[in-house]
């Protein structure tokens, strides 16, 4: 009896054990864990193992003027309470940027990059610039030395131009593009890498007429849900109808200038689309200034642990986006 018991307690000891270590390693499932390394499959983002995955998340803003949120504990927080599965790192390369003091903006978005690897979630490594092709030669010694150092992992999507203005794509953007790109391939075979297109990465309709030739390579679609109503929309199903692979690295809530209204109906309107497209999206942006598409109050704590008081309307809608998404992502 005495040994019967001993062996119902080992086995009902084991039975826990697993249920536990089972629930814990469910429960610590990151994006990065469920997806690994993403690849671009005809018009989609695609997982490891070719399941469609849209992410969805956060971008900071300009590097060198609100610089104080590219630390590891608000990337944390971004990952933890409000379930961003994709982060943006915003690396400013003009208006004393990157191109002027080239070390200090590097090492902001390094910060940002290892916090999101050490997060488990993905990072989009974002030339923020609106003439990235007078910056050629930047943007190939930056983009080149991520490659080389993070190109391994796959959290890494590399965004190689910001928002050009009214450029021509084939005469200007393409060629730069291809540019950029070359030396990426160089040191990264596979990480998808964004392209912007012209117009304030608006029409990728012109784009799509003349894609790049590669692998795993994204278009950027941006928006802001005041300005930008069904006419863009139209041109982007072109740009998909073409086969282009859309991602919205940044879109905002409020008009294009980033202030005015919070447009909550338009903005659903984009959500549902992008849902239905299966497109990934970052919010612009983890700011306290003030101005309506800034999610957070001023003076609002540099390193997350923000509370409901220090977010402002914009914010709160797209968190409680980011919480839902992540529900149906994780199914919990
Ligand atoms: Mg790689």
């Amino acid at each position: 009896m005495v040994v019967f018991m001993r062996k119902t307690k080992q086995t009902l000891g084991l039975i826990f054990s697993f249920l536990f270590l089972t629930a814990l390693s469910a429960q610590s499932q990151t994006p990065v864990d469920k997806f690994g390394q993403l690849k671009v499959s005809a018009t989609n983002i695609v997982s490891e193992k070719g399941d469609t995955v849209q992410l969805a998340g956060m971008s900071l803003f300009w590097s060198q003027w609100i610089g104080k949120y590219y630390n590891k504990h608000c990337i944390e927080w971004l990952a933890t309470d409000w379930k961003c599965s994709v982060v943006r790192a915003a690396m400013a390369v003009n208006h004393q940027g990157y191109a002027t003091n080239p070390r200090k903006e590097l090492k902001k978005v390094e910060k940002v990059i290892d916090a999101a690897i050490d997060q488990g979630i993905y990072v989009v490594v974002d030339f923020h610039e609106h003439a990235a092709e007078n910056f050629l030669d930047e943007a190939k010694t930056f983009f080149s030395h991520i490659a080389q150092k993070y190109g391994s992992y796959p959290n890494i999507i590399y965004e190689i131009y910001n928002e050009p203005l009214k450029v021509s794509w084939s005469e200007t953007i393409k060629p730069y593009s291809e540019a950029v790109i070359a030396a990426i391939r160089e040191h990264d075979p596979d990480n998808i890498i964004v392209c912007g297109t012209p117009n304030w990465s608006q029409n990728v309709d012109e784009a799509s007429l003349d894609p790049i030739n590669g692998k795993n390579i994204a278009y950027t679609l941006h928006f802001y849900a005041g300005t930008h109503k069904e006419w863009l929309i139209e041109k982007a199903e072109v740009a998909i109808e073409n086969g282009l692979c859309l991602f919205v690295t940044e879109y905002g809530t409020t008009d294009a200038n980033g202030d005015g209204p919070v447009y909550a109906d338009e903005t659903r309107m984009w959500w549902d689309w992008m849902d239905k497209h299966h497109i990934s999206h970052c919010n612009w942006s983890v700011a306290d200034k003030e101005e309506s598409s800034a999610a957070l109050i001023k003076r609002a704590p540099k390193r997350g642990k923000w509370k409901e008081h220090h977010i402002k309307p914009s914010g709160k809608m797209v968190k409680e986006e980011l919480l839902r998404k992540h529900r149906e992502m994780f199914g919990e």
